[in-house]
């Protein structure tokens, strides 16, 4: 077990914090002396309402949590978690075929970390399932800078 404090990346609450084998997600805001809380993601869930709960200032921890009375959270959904942040990154500032970049980042992860096939399946990203919003996250930020016609090439100079 990590006494470590790992910053995951999440699409839904923005940023979680993974810490002794459970992740936490980040509340709204941090207190006045800036102590930010970090509460336990199975909180929400009506059958375990987990009220875990900790406390961070200038990313050390300042307060323990409680105890979990739940499953803890594998290290390898962590790690596809920060993977599907990669494969986003990537697809916003390469050009190259978006399933391309999708495929060789989740073998690369999966080599990387030594991962086991079938956990790894578990908690890979589906293509399908993040395909439209990798298409539309690159379009938002690579088309703007490609011509759309031959009439937006501005030719400069004398011919
Ligand atoms: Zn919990």
């Amino acid at each position: 077990m990590s006494n470590e404090l790992e910053y995951v990346p999440s699409n839904k609450r923005g940023l979680m914090l993974f810490y002794q084998d459970h992740l936490y997600q980040k509340l709204k805001r941090p207190n006045q002396d800036g102590t930010q809380s970090w509460r336990c993601r199975d909180y929400r869930l009506k059958n375990k309402h987990c009220k875990a709960l900790f406390y961070t200032k200038d990313n050390k921890i300042v307060a323990l949590p409680g105890q979990h009375f739940h499953e803890k959270v594998k290290k390898t959904e962590v790690t596809f978690a920060c993977a599907k942040k990669k494969i986003k990154d990537l697809v916003k500032t390469e050009t190259g075929p978006i399933k391309k970049i999708f495929e060789s980042t989740i073998n690369k992860t999966i080599a990387d970390n030594q991962l086991e096939i079938s956990e790894s399946a578990l908690f890979a990203p589906k293509n399908k399932n993040i395909e439209k919003s990798l298409y539309d996250l690159r379009h938002e930020n690579l088309v703007p800078f490609l011509p759309k016609s031959t009439k937006d090439i501005i030719f400069s100079g004398a011919f």
